[in-house]
């Protein structure tokens, strides 16, 4: 596989784009760049970054997109320019995806492939409505498809606490599923265009869908 893939994962609220941009983030070393991750971490060290965003992310809008990019050009500028990368929540809408083509042209840098994880809503519930992180490690869990082995135990660090998102309920996850439909969903043109788009499968269990990652962008 190539050292510095540089990838987009686009898809609805829990369809599986942190899980598999952890795990292929540890088998490849292609770091991967979630901008919700980045949007919490400032909320919890309460940066002006986090308490300006902090409201937005409580009801699922999205952050104004000259936020979401600065943040993005900030992070190219701290990586090695022969970083492999996973975009896993940015692009976002279209005036995102086009910014982000200029920051890549600026560094001399463009996309591999933009993967496509298709999951129907009805898995999309069942998935962020259990689901769990270890506060130590980040290893990902779900109360019915992935508990941890030991009730309250990670499997993974042997950590105690953990944490559950404050915007996975069903009412701001639907406002999250509305803003997916109405403006990330037009970012999947922009790409198709290009013939960046490749389409994976996101239901099934965690290995069956990496494997599906692997052959597309392998080829
Ligand atoms: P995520 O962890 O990707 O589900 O993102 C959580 C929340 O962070 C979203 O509901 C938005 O409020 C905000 N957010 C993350 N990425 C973006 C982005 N690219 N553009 C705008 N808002 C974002």
């Amino acid at each position: 596989m190539k050292k510095n893939m540089r990838l987009v994962f686009m898809g609805p609220p829990g369809g599986g784009k942190g899980t598999q941009a952890k795990i292929l983030q540890e088998k490849y070393s292609w770091e991967q760049i979630s901008t919700g991750d980045m949007f919490r971490a400032a909320i919890k060290a309460q940066t002006p970054l986090g308490i300006k965003v902090k409201e937005i992310l409580a009801t699922g809008a999205l952050v104004p997109d000259d936020v979401t990019i600065a943040l993005i050009a900030e992070k190219f500028d701290s990586m090695p320019k022969d970083q492999g990368f996973i975009l896993d929540g940015f692009p976002r809408t279209v005036a995102q995806a086009e910014a982000l083509d200029n920051l890549l042209a600026e560094r001399g840098m463009r996309l591999d492939a933009v993967i496509d994880f298709q999951v129907p809503d009805e898995y999309i519930v069942e998935r962020i409505a259990g689901r769990y992180t270890c506060a130590k490690c980040s290893a990902m869990y779900n109360d019915k498809l992935k508990p941890t082995k030991i009730p309250n135990v990670c499997d993974e660090c042997g950590g105690s606490e953990f944490i559950r998102r404050p915007d996975d309920n069903e009412k701001v996850l639907k406002s999250r599923l509305d803003n997916y439909r109405a403006l990330t969903a037009l970012v999947l043109p922009y790409y198709e265009e290009k013939g960046l788009i490749k389409v994976v499968d996101g239901t099934g269990n965690v290995d069956v869908v990496t494997n599906r990652i692997e052959k597309v962008i392998e080829n």
